[in-house]
């Protein structure tokens, strides 16, 4: 089979895609090197695991035979696959049917009696209805094929596991929600297979843009006018399509009586008047950050095949900390400490946390992921339950200040520290750092703490202080964003 008859067909991902939106469809077949298509390093370290997860489940099926042919050698992977069921294989991996113009690589097709299951593997912690369109594409071909698919089933990960207790899968019968699907696969393959066959469609944006999930071509798509509704203040896509669909379009559209957040409003005063809002009372807010003030920030290890006790499949276990404090008399002090090694690093993590955050009067944190990671540390490290108790305790929230109290034209419509730095502290930014988003840092530690032997030792190295490098950066941003606001509480 040539890439060219491949490109012409539709497969399990593709038709997902295509019942999201048309356009989205096409792009996915016909500009596969799109930039938005691109995975960065967290995307395709979501995807590793994906395959991670479906290499383990299989082990869940002792006999299974495995159809390991390369991707587009479909009629061989259809071939191999007739060739296992006729072997009387108990189950067959990556099972490969077509018709219709369709190519299904089921991932565990289970004889069972009277028929078959079919198993679609899913890497998240629960069945989702987005899991749905993927079963009925299959179970649509299969049964084209002459298979009689008694059941559809999705095996996704076990949300109450905890690591090593208990079994890390689960099976969701959706064979009902399936059969419900399937009277309207038929059309909606013919007008897929049309699409694919054709111009790019011209489709319209609307809630397909942002459900099940974002679509990366949004910002081709959606009309990219200055202030743009989508750029006020905890407005996301669907809040900003509720109001393009009563024509308020753009932030200045809003009629003067609408129902806003004060910080919303505030935004539109300084885009107004286009400079910084600084609300009175101010000094006030800022009261509680004086004293010996501390300054924390994590970063964390989340795997989906849990690795350390008591972790839940996803779950985010600490493994890095950047902590600056602030005397009274203005001089500073910073601890950073980073997991070296496979083994759990919450036990002396804690321990060092609590040594450095002992003198601290406040701590001064910018999300509330902070709190969840000490909570995470009290419960697996039960001997530091007290002092990380008391830690909880002095925790202040610096973010909430700035959206009650100031607003620049150039926050976007956001306070996220990275949208808030630049306008308020301009001096620091995080553009010179190799690793600058928290995401892609979750990925290096994982890689360097679990991956350790395929990272050569130089590279080891400098990722190490590209990491500590990172965190420190957070801390020390909230340092300098504090003291920015007292000059303008001043
Ligand atoms: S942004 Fe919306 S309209 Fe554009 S391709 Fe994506 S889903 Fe379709």
């Amino acid at each position: 089979m040539s890439e060219t008859h491949y490109s012409q067909r539709l497969s399990k991902s593709r038709f997902v895609a295509g019942c999201q939106c048309h356009g989205l469809l096409w792009s996915k077949v016909h500009e596969p090197d799109a930039p938005e298509l691109q995975f960065d390093r967290a995307t395709q370290d979501r995807l590793d695991q994906g395959t991670q997860v479906g290499q383990l489940a299989r082990t869940r099926f002792p006999g299974g035979v495995l159809i390991d042919l390369p991707y587009y050698e479909l009629e061989a992977r259809v071939a191999a696959t007739a060739s296992a069921l006729a072997s009387g294989a108990p189950a067959i991996f990556e099972a490969g049917f077509m018709a219709d113009g369709v190519f299904v690589a089921v991932d565990v097709l289970e004889r069972a009696d009277g028929g078959f299951n079919l198993i679609e593997v899913k890497a998240s912690n629960s069945q989702k209805d987005e899991h749905l369109p993927d079963a009925a594409i299959q179970t649509y071909v299969l049964r084209r094929s002459g298979i009689d698919v008694a059941r559809a089933e999705i095996m996704h990960l076990n949300g109450e596991y905890r690591h090593p207790v208990g079994e890390l899968f689960q099976r969701t019968d959706v064979t009902p929600q399936v059969e419900g699907l399937l009277p309207g696969v038929p059309d909606e393959i013919a007008r897929q297979l049309e699409v694919i066959n054709g111009p790019r469609p011209d489709t319209p944006i609307g809630p397909c843009c942002f459900e099940p999930d974002k679509c990366p071509f949004v910002d081709r798509c959606w009309p990219s006018v200055p202030d743009h509704i989508r750029t006020l203040y905890s407005v996301g896509l669907k809040t900003a399509w509720k109001y393009m669909q009563e024509g308020i379009d753009t932030i200045w559209d809003i009629p003067p009586d609408r129902r806003l957040s004060a910080a919303a409003r505030r935004q539109l005063r300084a885009l107004e008047g286009g400079a910084m809002i600084v609300e009175p009372g101010l000094a006030e807010a800022l009261a509680p950050f004086s004293g010996r003030l501390g300054f924390l920030d994590f970063e964390t290890v989340g795997r989906a095949i849990p690795v350390w006790l008591g972790m839940a499949p996803w779950g985010a276990a600490p493994a890095q900390f950047s902590y600056h404090e602030e005397s009274p008399d203005g001089s500073i002090s910073h601890v950073g400490w980073l997991a070296e090694g496979p083994v759990d690093p919450r036990p002396a993590l804690a321990q060092a946390l609590v040594e450095a955050c002992a003198a601290a009067d406040r701590i001064v944190t910018y999300t509330s992921f902070e709190r969840r990671c000490i909570e995470n540390l009290q419960q697996s490290v039960p001997n530091l339950a007290d002092p990380l108790d008391a830690m909880k305790e002095k925790l202040i929230d610096l973010p909430t200040v700035i959206r009650d109290y100031v607003y620049h034209p150039d926050f976007g419509g956001s306070f996220s520290i990275k949208n808030v730095l630049t306008p308020l502290v301009p001096e620091l930014s995080y553009d010179e750092l190799a690793i600058a988003d928290g995401k892609v840092a979750s990925v290096e530690i994982a890689r360097l703490l679990l991956a350790e032997d395929t990272i050569p030792a130089d590279e080891r190295h400098q990722l190490r202080r590209d990491l500590l490098e990172y965190c420190e950066q957070d801390t020390r941003a909230m340092v300098m964003l504090v003291r920015r606001l007292r000059e303008l509480a001043a």
